[in-house]
């Protein structure tokens, strides 16, 4: 790329504060305080000079030389080359492939050019390949900070970026947000000159510090950010704790008739986690409580409970799941514990008839129905109720925080109570989930006995085979899980009715039904029924059963391909069973090669049951951002901070986040605006 003539990176603050180029939209640049927090992702070292002399190939250097020739040549391919001469005698040329007519005339004979790039031995000797370079006078100075690289992306010139970051720096105000006292204490540097320092850091910093980002100024950054997030998620939380919603203090009746007619009795996590539900639902603002329960301990049934507690104050309730498999299975359970109290629940799914749907929707507009359960798309989009007093979100982890809020900002305000069977590792829960209150059940139902999970090649399929054919003649069922071919769907399904059709000829004796995704709600619900009943002995399934799936007498699972899977959908799906009282297995059927990544995640997931370990493990391997999932993209994401490497970082922004709001409330709204400015409407309510 042919250099810009204006000196790199020093630009001088711009007379007047000019609007910035259209382009830095696309980069999140809106704004001056955008600029100041777009750092760089490196550093160039323009500020010595090295002789042509001592210059080894293979480095990045910067050498400063007078013409001494300049031709096009034709041969072997055209190219421009340009030799220069420094004060220790030596040359070097300077080589272009694409060049314009106008950098010809850069070259004169007797013109002194500055080049910056990484040197190598060419075939007339040393050269370097398109430099950075501009032609200069003697006394133009070297800058005395390395100079910047920025984040960009196409169109967008790091010429360009660094003059409007400059003139940014210049002309905003970059007053600490955070008083004295507090930088005294986590012994943190002040704003404005972190900023300086990152943008344009003197040369003689270490450049480790830099590198790895552990200087003093860039933990500066990291903490303001943390900071911003723990304070808008406070913010957030007070917000909602200012906003009404039906205060359900009350004992009910209902509560209790549930309770006595449930056929075991409830753990003693279950009802611990109950009081704590029941305290919020007494308060009279909103309750955004997230329970969190490894697979199979128990979670439906607490909502229920919570269910009944706002039906027995004349509210409605409603119970929705991200998939119509699980919103079924909710519905019938529901109806099997309150149609014999009088309660009358509604089904809303996709699958159905626009007049059963129009039918089921009438009913929870005239307030006939006080239950519903359906997907949660459904809801969001068209149904409106007499009278809600509770949400229930199963799978909340399904759910991004932009959705959790899609639901809030409705217009009434239920009390929201989300499910989640991936458990939260302390630090995402300290930082996304800090405006949640969270319950844990931390115990499973008596009774249980450990799934035991087994890793076998895919050449033992045979073996695996005559093992179902065991098992369910034993009478107990069995799931066998499809590939996940995240690429095709079309593919996807093909491999499952392949491998029904396979299984179908290999245990002849069996019935074996089969479910995925193309198949609409009404078969994929009656093939599910009868898995239930224990009409099959055997379901083929794509990954549709992930979440939630109860079928108590299932006791094997084989899953295919399980180096194509992720750690928490392992997790999920190996808790399908091992739900009554059999011993179960889970077999993990893999190919071979196996990636090291593939490799790392099956040992975690064959050595470890506790979900939670298996998440901190997940988070681990995959980095936050992948663990919260696409799903999350609503969620306030950190550009600097890393939660997990910058864990003690993340305390400290929580310690101070509290002490702010509480003693400088004012340094606190000035914090969260510099640091999310227009976005922080996300984490209001
Ligand atoms: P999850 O937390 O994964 O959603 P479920 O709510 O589906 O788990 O419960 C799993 C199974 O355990 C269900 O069959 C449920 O009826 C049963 N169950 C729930 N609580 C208890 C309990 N205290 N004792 C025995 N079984 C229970
Ligand atoms: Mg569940």
């Amino acid at each position: 790329m042919a250099a810009s003539s204006k000196p790199a990176g020093r630009a001088k603050p711009m007379a007047a504060a000019s609007a910035l180029p259209a382009s830095f939209a696309k980069l999140g640049l809106h704004d001056p305080a955008d600029l100041i927090l777009h750092l760089p992702l490196r550093y160039e070292d323009e500020t010595r000079l090295t002789t042509i002399a001592e210059a080894l190939p293979g480095r990045a250097i910067q050498v400063q030389g007078v013409v001494t020739h300049c031709e096009t040549q034709y041969k072997p391919r055209r190219a421009l080359i340009a030799r220069i001469r420094d004060d220790s005698g030596a040359e070097l040329n300077l080589r272009f492939i694409n060049f314009y007519g106008s950098q010809v005339k850069q070259f004169s004979e007797g013109n002194l050019i500055r080049a910056l790039g990484e040197v190598r031995g060419g075939f007339f000797g040393l050269e370097m390949v398109h430099p950075r370079y501009r032609a200069v006078s003697p006394e133009v100075p070297l800058p005395n900070s390395l100079t910047p690289v920025y984040p960009t992306t196409a169109g967008v010139a790091q010429t360009l970026l660094r003059k409007h970051i400059g003139a940014a720096l210049a002309q905003s105000d970059l007053t600490d947000t955070l008083p004295d006292s507090l930088r005294s204490r986590f012994d943190l540097p002040d704003f404005a000159g972190s900023v300086h320092t990152l943008h344009n850091p003197p040369p003689d910093i270490p450049s480790i510090q830099l590198e790895y980002r552990t200087h003093p100024a860039w933990r500066r950054i990291k903490f303001d950010e943390l900071l911003a997030q723990q304070l808008s998620l406070r913010l957030a939380r007070n917000a909602r704790r200012a906003q009404n919603a039906p205060k359900l203090a009350e004992a009910v009746a209902l509560v209790e008739q549930l309770q006595n007619a449930l056929p075991f009795r409830l753990t003693a996590a279950q009802l611990r986690v109950w009081t704590e539900i029941r305290t919020d639902l007494a308060a009279c603002h909103p309750m955004q409580r997230l329970l969190q329960g490894d697979v199979g301990s128990g979670k439906t049934v607490v909502a229920a409970l919570a269910a009944a507690q706002a039906i027995g104050h004349g509210y409605q309730a409603v119970f929705m799941a991200p998939t119509e498999i699980l919103a079924e299975q909710h519905y019938h359970k529901l109806r099997q514990w309150f149609a014999p109290l009088g309660i009358e629940v509604a089904w809303l799914a996709g699958s159905l008839s626009k007049k059963d749907k129009q039918a089921a929707a009438a009913r929870l507009v005239s307030g006939e129905a006080q239950l519903a359960a359906g997907t949660h798309a459904l809801f969001q989009e068209q149904v409106e109720f007499a009278n809600l007093g509770l949400a229930i979100i199963d799978e909340q982890h399904r759910f991004g925080v932009a959705q959790r809020l899609a639901l809030r900002q409705k217009g009434r305000q239920p009390h929201q109570l989300m499910m989640s069977a991936t458990p939260i590792p302390r630090t995402l829960s300290m930082s996304y989930y800090a405006d949640l209150d969270v319950s844990v059940i931390d115990e499973l139902p008596p009774g249980r006995s450990p799934v035991v999970t087994k890793l076998l090649a895919e050449s033992r399929r045979e073996q695996v085979i005559e093992l179902v054919r065991e098992r369910c003649g034993a009478g107990e069922q069995v799931y066998w899980v499809c590939p996940l071919i995240e690429e095709s769907e079309k593919l996807q399904l093909q491999t499952a009715l392949d491998t029904h059709a396979v299984l179908a000829t290999a245990l002849p004796e069996l019935n074996i039904g089969l479910v995925h995704g193309r198949m609409n709600g009404r078969d994929k619900a009656k093939v599910m029924a009868d898995f239930k009943c224990g009409a099959l002995h055997l379901l083929v399934a794509t990954t549709v059963i992930e979440v939630g799936v109860d079928v108590p007498r299932a006791s094997l699972m084989v899953i295919e391909h399980a180096e194509r899977m992720g750690l928490a959908q392992l997790h999920q799906l190996r808790g399908r069973v091992g739900r009554g009282s059999t011993q179960s297995a889970c077999i993990l059927l893999y190919q071979q090669p196996l990636s090291e990544t593939a490799r790392a995640r099956l040992k975690v997931i064959f050595e470890n049951t506790d979900g939670f370990v298996i998440a901190r493990e997940d988070l681990r391997l995959r980095g936050p951002g992948e663990f919260l999932g696409a799903r999350q993209s609503g969620a306030p994401m950190l550009r600097f901070a890393d939660i997990e490497a910058d864990a003690d970082i993340l305390e400290q922004a929580r310690v101070a986040a509290e002490w702010l709001l509480v003693h400088d409330r004012q340094a606190a709204q000035h914090h969260v605006s510099r640091w999310l400015g227009g976005r922080q409407d996300y984490i209001k309510t």
